[in-house]
């Protein structure tokens, strides 16, 4: 079994983000219960509180949604035990859970959790198969390049463990994903009440060849598409005015692509000038180089007028610097999108106006594209923004980070929709 005593040490394998999608009563909560109740991979209070609630409740053994739900209940009263992020460890991998809250299954939680995503666990019920929510969960984890997406088909109990229920389940979820940029798709019967194939292989059905789901997350590589070189959104200019630092100028922010090294040739956008990197600079120290992720100051060879929203590019493919650009926006909010209206465009430490036109609409029942002139809440669609100040972009599928935007309402601040850049003119 892959999470046996002889296994390898969890610091060897990378990190795995996971999220989860699945429609009302499709079994999540039971099935992420069930994962971290049979990996032993949830701390001993929380196992002991749900089991204490079991009893409480009359239930018959351990109610595993309760480790899910009842840890979601605590969280909306307040009482945190954690956030939406669900660390857990085996002795193989550590592995960060977002586990999307609520009932209401909008596509919101799922965009958010997906968008850091290197595994969507997409569940599905047996007895209905792929349905529109999977369709659309399915589409979205494709279109935020999660490489990898593992189908559970849940309750097999209820469909007798039927070899063809399963199958037909897999085919539609690959007819769904061969028309969407290309993701991995791997699936795996399931009983999530009674763990089949969830930590141990089920005996209840031969017929499947495969892995447990713990496994498959285990042993999943982590891949990272090829950075076209460094990218840092300047979030902060540092100048102090003491004397004793008069000449101390620095940069302050995320690298969000790549990495940055001292000695690094460095071109300013959008402004075009160009320079190297002299320092890099951390609350412990000085650095040799900045790598993907790390928050850090950077300091340059020369004096170039920056300002907060500028990004500091490094040697590699450049990105656009564009006021416009084509985007797949996923709609987030119950008010629909108003054509021609003016939204912020929040991209990286920028925030501009734009106008949003929209080319066309995803039908998610059929897979088809076809023009709209709006969007409504869930949908997902191809959309023209117009900023009034030039971006420095770069494709989604090229740079996730600085290649997706969010608009928000220009008087409510509320976020309206996520997009990814698939192409800037
Ligand atoms: P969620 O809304 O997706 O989080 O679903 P829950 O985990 O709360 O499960 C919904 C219902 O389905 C509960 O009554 C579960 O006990 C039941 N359920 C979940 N997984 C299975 C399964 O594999 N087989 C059967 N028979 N019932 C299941």
């Amino acid at each position: 079994m892959a999470s046996g005593p002889v296994a390898a040490n969890p610091q060897t394998e990378a990190l795995l983000r996971v999220v989860t999608a699945g429609s009302v009563d499709d079994g999540k909560s039971t099935l992420v219960g069930r994962l971290l109740y049979d990996s032993r991979a949830v701390m001993v209070d929380q196992l002991n509180a749900m089991e204490e609630a079991s009893e409480r409740l009359g239930y018959d053994g351990a109610e595993l949604a309760l480790l899910t739900d009842g840890l979601r209940a605590e969280r909306e009263q307040g009482i945190t035990i954690d956030v939406a992020y669900r660390y857990f460890a085996t002795t193989r991998r550590s592995f960060v859970l977002a586990d999307t809250p609520g009932h209401v299954q909008y596509t919101r939680n799922m965009v958010t959790g997906a968008s850091t995503a290197d595994v969507a666990v997409v569940l599905v019920d047996a007895r209905t198969g792929v349905i529109e929510q999977t369709r659309r969960h399915l589409a979205v984890a494709a279109l935020l390049r999660v490489g990898r997406i593992v189908l559970a088909v849940n309750k097999m109990d209820l469909v007798d463990f039927s070899e063809e229920k399963f199958d037909e389940a897999v085919e539609a979820a690959s007819e769904v994903l061969c028309s969407l940029p290309a993701t991995h798709l791997t699936a795996v019967p399931v009983v999530a009440t009674a763990g089949d194939n969830i930590v141990t292989r089920s005996e209840r059905m031969p017929w499947y060849g495969g892995v447990p789901l713990l496994e498959l997350l285990e042993s999943v590589p982590v891949e990272h598409p090829a950075s076209p070189g460094a990218r840092f959104p300047v979030q902060l200019v540092i100048r102090p005015r003491t004397d004793g630092y008069r000449d101390f100028r620095g940069y302050a922010g995320r690298v969000v692509s790549g990495s940055l090294k001292v000695g690094d040739p460095v071109s300013v956008l959008p402004s075009g000038r160009t320079t190297t990197v002299s320092a890099v600079e951390t609350a412990d120290g000085p650095l040799g180089a900045a790598e993907l992720d790390h928050s850090v100051v950077v300091r340059l060879a020369d004096d170039v007028d920056i300002a907060r929203g500028d990004v500091i590019v490094g040697p590699g493919t450049p990105p656009a610097v564009t006021t416009s650009a084509v985007a797949t926006l996923c709609w987030l909010s119950e008010e629909p999108l108003q054509a021609g209206r003016t939204y912020r465009v929040r991209h990286c430490t920028r925030d501009v106006r734009g106008t949003v036109t929209v080319r066309d609409r995803l039908d998610v029942s059929t897979l088809q594209s076809a023009p709209a002139e709006s969007l409504e809440l869930n949908d997902l669609g191809r959309v023209s923004v117009v900023t009034t100040e030039p971006l420095v972009i770069d494709r989604y599928a090229d740079s996730p980070r600085t290649g997706s935007l969010v608009l928000v309402d220009e008087l409510t601040g509320a976020t309206m929709a996520a997009g990814m850049v698939e192409d800037t003119a």
